[in-house]
């Protein structure tokens, strides 16, 4: 133990304790250094989230099935089969050509990945996700998919200065995650709500959320974002 791994520790105590018991923390971990992501899950850590293949990689052949693993940037088509064969959940699934190439790729192996479909809720155009108005559609069509298993919606919302800001990107996601759940789709379980980040987390439990993504909070400043 050195203090750098006793404040990872410290910080997710503290958060651990302030989430309800229901609420799913995933350590989103990107940058950060194995001897980090092992001071996290020490400190009671169960649920690790990556961004890049690349990077997750390495840190997922040492670690192994200790933890749940789950993919929460955009994930490129040319990048599914890694993704399949090493993470548990993909939470950004949002065109139905990278459900394809999913589907694919779990076949070949005969795996059934659990995925969250990621709404783009501040319909924002640089934003990866699906529109809100297509996010059905898009829903129906992974249902016929048989190694995929539609658990539940993803949305980052856009990044204020206020976080009070981003309540409405929350509810509007909530309300998607509503109506779906009452649509009863084959291999469509609306289970889990993954929203809310370092400063945005009290909000989006507050909305709903049972999955909140947390980076900063529990490991400190990124150098790079
Ligand atoms: C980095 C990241 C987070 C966590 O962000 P913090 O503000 O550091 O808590 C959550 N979700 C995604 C998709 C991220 O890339």
């Amino acid at each position: 133990m050195n203090s750098r791994t006793d404040e990872i520790s410290e910080s997710v105590k503290r958060i651990l304790e302030t989430i309800p018991p229901e609420v799913t923390l995933v350590a989103a971990a990107k940058t950060r250094t194995l001897e980090e992501v092992e001071a996290a899950i020490q400190a009671g850590v169960t649920h690790i989230g990556y961004n890049y293949i690349q990077e997750a990689l390495p840190i997922i052949q040492t670690i192994g099935d200790r933890v749940t693993w789950h993919m929460i940037g955009h994930l490129q088509r040319n990048k599914a089969k890694t993704a399949v064969q090493h993470f548990d959940m993909i939470e950004t699934v949002d065109s139905w050509r990278l459900a394809e190439t999913l589907e694919r790729h779990c076949a070949n192996i005969n795996k059934t990945v659990s995925v969250l479909v990621e709404i783009n809720s501040g319909r924002e155009s640089n934003k990866t996700g699906v529109l809100p108005d297509d996010v059905d559609e898009l829903i129906h069509k992974i249902s016929t998919l048989e190694h995929l298993h539609v658990k539940g919606l993803m949305t980052m919302g856009p990044r204020f200065g206020n976080p009070k800001d981003s309540r409405p990107y929350f509810q509007a996601t909530r309300a998607a995650f509503e109506r779906l759940s009452s649509l009863n789709l084959p291999r469509v379980t609306m289970q889990f709500l993954s929203m809310g980040m370092s400063n945005t987390y009290r909000i989006a439990i507050e909305e709903g959320a049972n999955i909140v993504r947390i980076g900063t909070k529990l490991f400190g400043k990124r150098n790079n974002p």
